[in-house]
């Protein structure tokens, strides 16, 4: 399948919140927006006065079907462009944006599928549940999710609800005592997949990969999107 891509455009923040201390949710009205696969992403870029200019990539949590573009932003220490977004950007602002990008990250929903996401790395899983949900193919997309604490875990309560295995490492959840995934955990979600996605920090992905294969997911089925520092 070939993967839409967009050019550069401007995105107006709709609605912006902060569902915890550390994220902030944005919804922008894109014009000119091209329809995007789940798994895709954007770039944000930032232009001061003088003419400098810094970007990031963001990926999508919405649903194509969703009229606004949604992104969740976890603000880094000392962040240049995740800490705008957190602390000074405001309904009304006007952001310059290119997208939608990637075309190698994005749910295909012809083949069972298993997910494991770390942190800020279930964003565009959470866009693929919400295609997946609103098609009624859940049994084509199942997730693992994977986060120090609750509050650390973008869309937390949405992924429990979708029916995703949520492992969080430092705090007990219901009967789950705090700990990774277990690979008994997984293999039943991962049994039938043709295909796996993981997502998330460099040293996450490493570890989700040798997971996956560890329950016998194939090497060459598994798809990786790591959201390392951005040259
Ligand atoms: C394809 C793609 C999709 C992404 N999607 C999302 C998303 O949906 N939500 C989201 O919050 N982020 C996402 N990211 C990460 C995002 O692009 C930025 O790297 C992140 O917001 C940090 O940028 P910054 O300007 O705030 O930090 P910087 O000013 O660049 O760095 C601040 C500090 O954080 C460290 N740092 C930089 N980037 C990271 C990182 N990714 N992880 C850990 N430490 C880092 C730096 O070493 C430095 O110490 C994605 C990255 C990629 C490549």
């Amino acid at each position: 399948m070939s993967a839409p891509a967009g050019g550069w455009t401007t995105g107006t923040i709709i609605e912006l919140d902060h569902p915890t201390d550390r994220l902030v949710r944005l919804r922008l009205h894109v014009d000119a927006r091209v329809d995007h696969l789940a798994g895709q992403h954007y770039v944000v870029r930032l232009r001061a006065p003088d003419g400098y200019t810094a970007q990031r990539s963001y990926s999508v949590a919405s649903d194509p079907d969703d009229p606004l573009l949604e992104l969740m932003v976890e603000c880094l220490p000392g962040g240049e462009v995740s800490g705008f977004l957190h602390d000074v950007a405001e309904v009304g602002d006007v952001l310059e944006l290119r997208g939608p990008i990637g075309g190698w990250f994005v749910w295909e929903d012809d083949v069972p599928a298993i997910c494991v996401a770390g942190g800020s790395g279930v964003v565009p899983v959470v866009a693929m549940t919400r295609v997946a949900r609103r098609l009624g193919l859940q049994d084509r997309l199942r997730v693992v999710v994977v986060a120090r604490t609750w509050d650390e875990l973008p869309y937390a309560a949405e992924l429990r609800r979708y029916g995703a295995l949520l492992a969080l490492t430092r705090e007990n959840l219901g009967d789950r005592v705090a700990a990774p995934p277990y690979p008994e955990e997984v293999a039943p979600l991962a049994a039938g997949a043709g295909r796996a996605y993981v997502c998330g920090s460099v040293g996450f992905a490493s570890f989700a990969t040798r997971l996956l294969e560890g329950v016998g997911v194939p090497a060459d089925t598994i798809r990786v999107e790591q959201f390392g520092e951005t040259g």
